[in-house]
């Protein structure tokens, strides 16, 4: 009888085992079947251009059915586990309750972004981590603008069009950089914000920003941000937010009705629930092969593992994607060579580089000992990302998104209501929830949550 492989999660780690396990197993030794409560992979990296909308959001996932063609998909929510009886569960997006039962469990159920108790947090900021993140963030910026110039006050203006950035890592710095980029283009075409002028603020706790890069890249990312007039405030945390304000640690309460929140990720919530040794911050205790602490049936890779770093003794790997994909390969290697095929190999590899991708054709990169800046670096992020991306169909796309960047101005259409038809009236009174009619917002558990268009910036924040 074919050996039940179950990978949980569809993203970097997943897709990559997956696959890998498509060529390392005989055909039909196992049946494979990776459970997603979305039917792509997010490429995290070119989020920020779709948030700016150089690039077309669809361009920025990868669909899974077209690179998988072994592998089952079970579109559904996992709930939890029970690894002593080899049993996870998942709520099907029907909305049912199932039991999948596994001879070898890869766990790659990555992150969300960390909260911290702050008040106000929740109800008036928004991540950056999915796509509906990025698209609810650009209709916040068009959306804020077309506010500004209907607004008679002065002061509700200027904090209309004050957008606040929280946490200057991979997805601050690169959010707010092509953002801000995003918002300098198209403010020509609003009379009376262009004279109010926009401003931009990063805030970051530690000392300075992008500490995976190093300190004279990071200062010249800082450098660049301040040329484009983005305030950069080291050093510094939020203390409260409010519907119209955020108060800083330096006592500064600074107007404003955007705040963009991208201080850290943590691991899935439902990774405590899969019965799994955790380590301090919520990650799954593995070893160098990714094999679960006390199991030898359960593995675990990517923002939600805590693999040791070969290149950084005693401390886990960081929350990248290329770490992500490398550890969904030996994995897959691991779990073949448990099941007869091969030999076990640990997780090697030391991080090669890192991009930072600021927009307006410029970058910053550390490439194998070797620093790059300006046009150079954001060059080569972009032809990196070209070659990373999965597939020649998307390959193209990114081509053409990019040329047609360059060539033409960016579009101002603030389109939050896609995917929310209005409601049909029926006669005789009443009317059915459009959503609920058509299923549109993606089920009980979210699944398909990643849609475009998170309703209306406000719905998005829950801010008004
Ligand atoms: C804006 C941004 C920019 C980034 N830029 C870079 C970069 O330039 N370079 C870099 O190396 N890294 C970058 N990263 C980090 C990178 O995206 C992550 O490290 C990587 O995605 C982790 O891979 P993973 O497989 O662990 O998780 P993911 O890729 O997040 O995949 C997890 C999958 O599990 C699914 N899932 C979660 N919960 C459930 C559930 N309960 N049931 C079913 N499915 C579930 C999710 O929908 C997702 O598909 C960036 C991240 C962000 C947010």
């Amino acid at each position: 009888m074919a050996w039940n492989v179950v990978i949980l999660g569809g993203g970097f780690g997943g897709l990559y085992a997956a696959r890998k396990l498509e060529h390392a197993l005989p055909a039909h030794a196992a049946k494979v079947t990776v459970v997603t409560d979305v039917n792509f992979m997010l490429y995290t990296p070119l989020l920020p251009g779709a948030a700016a909308g150089t690039l077309e959001p669809r361009h920025v996932v990868v669909p899974l059915r077209e690179h998988l063609s072994r592998t089952d998909l079970l579109l559904g929510h996992v709930t939890g586990a029970d690894p002593d009886r080899r049993e996870i569960f998942v709520t099907t997006a029907e909305g049912q309750e199932r039991t999948l039962r596994y001879d070898h469990l890869i766990v790659a159920l990555g992150s969300i972004s960390r909260a911290l108790p702050i008040p106000g947090l929740s109800e008036h900021a928004v991540g950056f981590k999915t796509l509906s993140d990025a698209i609810a963030l650009r209709n916040r910026i068009i959306h804020t603008l077309e506010r500004a110039e209907s607004v008679e006050d002065e002061a509700a203006r200027r904090a209309l069009l004050t957008y606040v950035f929280v946490g200057a890592g991979y997805a601050g710095l690169e959010g707010l950089a092509e953002l801000q980029d995003f918002a300098a283009d198209i403010v020509d075409l609003y009379p009376r914000s262009r004279v109010e002028g926009l401003r931009f603020i990063l805030v970051e706790a530690r000392e300075r920003v992008m500490p995976e890069i190093s300190a004279d890249l990071a200062a010249f990312a800082t450098a660049e941000l301040r040329r484009r007039g983005v305030e950069v405030r080291t050093s510094t945390t939020v203390e409260r937010i409010s519907d119209d304000s955020v108060e800083l640690s330096d006592g500064e309460v600074v107007p404003c009705r955007t705040v963009a929140w991208t201080a850290g990720v943590r691991p899935h919530p439902v990774v405590e629930k899969l019965g799994l040794p955790l380590e301090r911050t919520g990650r799954i205790v593995v070893d160098r092969f990714c094999k679960v602490d006390g199991r030898d049936d359960v593995w675990a890779v990517g923002d939600a593992a805590a693999v040791p770093d070969p290149a950084r003794k005693g401390q886990p790997t960081p929350p990248t994607c290329q770490h992500a994909l490398r550890q969904g390969r030996t994995v897959a290697g691991n779990v073949a060579a448990a099941l007869g095929a091969g030999k076990p190999k640990p997780f090697t590899y030391k991080t090669l580089g890192v991009f930072v991708d600021m927009g307006h054709q410029k970058a910053v990169a550390e490439t194998v000992g070797i620093k790059w800046r300006g046009f150079p670096a954001w060059f080569l992020a972009r032809t990196y990302h070209l070659a990373m991306m999965p597939g020649i169909k998307r390959q193209l796309r990114l081509v053409v998104d990019w040329t047609v960047d360059l060539l033409f101005e960016r579009d101002t259409s603030e389109l939050g209501q896609l995917g929310h038809p209005p409601l049909l009236e029926v006669p005789g009174g009443g009317a059915a929830a459009a959503g609920e009619a058509l299923g549109a917002g993606g089920g009980a558990h979210g699944v398909g949550g990643g849609a475009v268009g998170a309703g209306s910036p406000e719905q998005a924040t829950g801010r008004r």
